[in-house]
């Protein structure tokens, strides 16, 4: 790919040649016809945002959610764990844990209505990234998890640092996080989920839709599945959810499944906006486009499997077999 550096997102310090550049009428940046130069540039594969290579490297900041390099003209949210969230991002952020129950609702009402119901009272807190990395290392059974984990289905009885309050913004950082210390009891082979605060509900709902896969895979008996059999079975499920929110469109409700469309006529939230729209597509664009061998390969794997024999009949194969049919 090649074009003009006029185009990229950053266009300033970072563009080495800005200051040869000229305005055109068409305000869009040109370089002078008299330096023949063309330049490399990159594209975000969904976004389409365009920008030097240098950006990738010269610490330019990313949005945690929605990967968008930070343009010029905006800046985006500094989270007390160093993350970064654009100003859209963090419109329909989910920031602490009380603040995430109904979520946690729908997602149970989602899992019934595939006649998955969850019987057992499982804790959902939400975490700063610290938090999370230390719970997930006082697990003794080691899931495998994504470079940058951001749910975590806990099976041993341990104390973890909750988001009590949502946060107050000063400025554009993200200050006074109140925390409280939680003690896990084991009621149950699962203790409880954690999840990243700060992402929006679009996300935030997908992630808790994974791990209340691992939830129900460990409370229903099965036991020692391959990475890629049950984290790809967990993003299918992630991957339906993200779907029949995308199908129920403006309104925030529980359809059942993804051909199953929309039944709940309860409308919570009122309208999405059309960027939460495209942020779900982007949510479900990057599940499918998942290059790890678990998550990616595991999910196309679970994915196809899933439609040819359905839900239930796939999960009672693994359940039998340890494999997926074929
Ligand atoms: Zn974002
Ligand atoms: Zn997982």
């Amino acid at each position: 790919h090649y074009l003009f550096l006029s185009v990229c997102i950053r266009r300033f310090s970072f563009c080495i040649l800005y200051g040869n550049l000229c305005k055109k009428k068409s305000n869009k940046y040109q370089i002078p016809t008299h330096m023949n130069v063309l330049i490399k540039y990159r594209t975000h594969p969904f976004w389409l945002q365009k920008y030097c290579p240098s950006h990738e490297v010269d610490g330019t900041p990313r949005c945690c959610s929605c990967e968008r390099m930070e343009p010029r003209e905006s800046r985006y949210v500094l989270l007390d764990d160093g993350r970064k969230l654009c100003l859209e991002c963090l419109d329909s952020a989910v920031m602490d844990t009380n603040e995430c129950q109904p979520l946690y609702l729908e997602i149970q009402e989602f899992y019934e209505g595939l006649n998955m119901k969850v019987e057992q009272q499982v804790p959902l807190l939400l975490v700063e990234r610290q938090a999370l990395n230390e719970a997930m290392e006082g697990e003794k059974t080691g899931h495998h998890h994504l470079p940058e984990t951001r749910g975590l289905c806990l099976s041993e009885e341990q104390t973890v640092s909750t988001i009590l309050r949502r946060p107050r913004m000063t400025g554009n950082k993200i200050m006074e996080m109140i925390t409280e210390p939680y003690r896990l009891t084991r009621r149950c082979e699962v203790t409880a989920i954690l999840i990243l605060y700060g992402l929006p509900r679009l996300l935030t709902g997908s992630i808790l839709a994974h791990e209340m896969m691992h939830a129900w895979l460990q409370l229903k008996g099965y036991r020692t599945l391959t990475p890629d059999i049950e984290e790809g079975i967990c993003q299918v499920l992630a991957h339906l959810w993200i779907e029949s929110e995308i199908m129920a469109g403006s309104g925030s409700n529980t359809a059942s499944t993804s051909s199953s469309s929309s039944s709940s006529t309860s409308s919570k939230k009122g309208g999405r906006s059309q960027f939460e729209r495209k942020l779900g597509d982007f949510f479900k664009h990057q599940t499918e486009s998942d290059t790890s061998v678990a998550y990616g390969d595991g999910f196309r794997a679970g994915n196809r499997v899933v439609q040819q024999y359905g839900l239930k009949r796939t999960l009672e194969h693994i359940r039998l077999t340890r494999t997926l049919p074929f």
